[in-house]
Parts: structure tokens; C-alpha cells; sequence
């Protein structure tokens, strides 16, 4: 998969958004799993980028959250 349009709402630091707007606990989300990144268009380069900036603030998240 390239990118997608859709994807797993989430917080500032990562953390995945229920369908009800409340924080599933340790459950953190990145790359392309995440939606809204793209809604305004595609950039070259921000699919790597989103999995690397992200990714990281995931794990630093999940290391914080145990
Ligand atoms: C043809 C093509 C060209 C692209 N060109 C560019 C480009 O020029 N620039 C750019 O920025 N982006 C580009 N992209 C987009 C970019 O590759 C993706 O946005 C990025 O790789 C997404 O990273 P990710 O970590 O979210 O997902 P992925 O890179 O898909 O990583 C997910 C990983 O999870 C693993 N996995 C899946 N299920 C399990 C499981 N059950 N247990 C353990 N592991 C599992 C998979 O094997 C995979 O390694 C391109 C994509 C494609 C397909």
C-alpha cells in the first residue's frame, strides 16, 4: 500500500482514538495506519517521512505508557 485517505484517529503523541473519541490505553499507531495525513493531497516523500516522524513518537509513547 502506498498511502491512504483513511486510517486510525489518533493523538498528539500517538495514542489510537475510539470510535467515541476516548484513548484506547497502550494502543499507539503510525506510518500508514494513521488517516488524515493526506486529505489535502499526496507529497512526494511524506509516506517515509509519516512512518519515520511518527513512528518514532510512537515507540517513544509506548515506552512511556509501560
Ligand atoms: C510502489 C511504492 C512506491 C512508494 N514510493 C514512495 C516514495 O518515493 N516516497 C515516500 O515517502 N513513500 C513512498 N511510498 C510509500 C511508503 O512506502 C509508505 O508510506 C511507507 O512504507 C509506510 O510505512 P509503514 O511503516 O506505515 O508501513 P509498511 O512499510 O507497509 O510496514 C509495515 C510492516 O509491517 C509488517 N507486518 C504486517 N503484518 C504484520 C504482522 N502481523 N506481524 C508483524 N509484522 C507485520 C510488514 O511486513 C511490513 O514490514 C511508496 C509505496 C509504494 C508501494
Amino acid at each position: 500500500m502506498t498511502f491512504t485517505y483513511g486510517g486510525l484517529r489518533v493523538t498528539d503523541d500517538a495514542g489510537v482514538i475510539d470510535q467515541f473519541g476516548n484513548t484506547i490505553p497502550r494502543l499507539f499507531a503510525c506510518g500508514e495506519m494513521v488517516g488524515g495525513m493526506f486529505l489535502g493531497g499526496y507529497f512526494g516523500g511524506s509516506g517515509l517521512t509519516s512512518g519515520a516522524v511518527f513512528g518514532r513518537l510512537a515507540s517513544k509513547s509506548a515506552v512511556v505508557s509501560h
